[in-house]
């Protein structure tokens, strides 16, 4: 019997193991409602792969959690580094036994009846109900501003640091930025600063 062919029944499933993922996880466990949590990678993936190194949260640790835990080992005031906010997101999810399955993607959701059928690699999910929780930024887009192959386009989901960049990189596609660099004539690939997240 091939993976695709086993079938799994639950009441609610939930795609994604990111922030939202996880809330709702726990929002489910506690209204006690039978549900399983599918994540294609590791638990907060997005902030551990596809954000830049130096990203920190927006708001202070005091702010930016959820309600009931709060950041273990980090200043109140302080911004958390992106580690530190997936390692939340994990120790949140494991302190709580959040029924998560790390490292199946669904790779396809379908109507089945009264509810839907979701498909994996490792098998087929029945449920009553699905909660999409995949994220907001799913496909990077760059914009056809630069037509030159010989200039570099980096997305920001792929940067990692200023050590990826040629000399000379213009961070963001802002028309301000692009404006302001256009100007001086030098095109979009002069130096306008690098790609910087919040203060500390
Ligand atoms: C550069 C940047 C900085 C940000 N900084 C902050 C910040 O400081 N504070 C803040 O609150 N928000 C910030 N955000 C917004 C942030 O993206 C969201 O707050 C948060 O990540 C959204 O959580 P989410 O669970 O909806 O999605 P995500 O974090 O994107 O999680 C989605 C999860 O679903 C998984 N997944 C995707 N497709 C599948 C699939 N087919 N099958 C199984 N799993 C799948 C992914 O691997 C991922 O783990 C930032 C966004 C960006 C782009």
């Amino acid at each position: 019997m091939g993976p695709e062919s086993m079938i799994e029944t639950i009441h609610t499933l939930v795609i994604g193991a990111g922030q939202a993922g996880v809330a709702t996880s726990a929002h489910l466990a506690k209204r006690g409602v039978p549900h399983l949590v599918l994540e294609r990678a590791r638990i907060a993936e997005r902030w551990r792969s596809e954000r830049w190194d130096s990203l920190v949260a927006n708001g202070p640790a005091w702010h930016d959690r959820f309600p009931e835990a709060e950041f273990a080992g980090i200043d109140p005031q302080a911004f958390a580094p992106k580690e530190a906010v997936a390692g939340y997101f994990e120790t949140f999810a494991t302190s709580r036994a959040l029924p998560i399955r790390t490292g199946v993607p669904v790779t396809r959701l379908d109507r089945h009846g009264d509810g839907f059928r979701a498909t994996t690699p490792q098998g087929v999910i029945e449920a009553r109900h699905v909660v999409v929780a995949t994220g907001p930024f799913q496909k990077p887009v760059i914009p056809t501003v630069v037509t030159d192959p010989g200039i570099t386009q980096l997305h920001s989901n792929a940067y990692k640091n200023p050590a990826a960049l040629p000399p000379g990189a213009v961070p963001g596609g802002r028309r301000r930025l692009l404006r302001r660099a256009d100007r001086r004539g030098a095109g979009p690939s002069r130096t306008e600063g690098l790609p910087v997240s919040r203060p500390a």
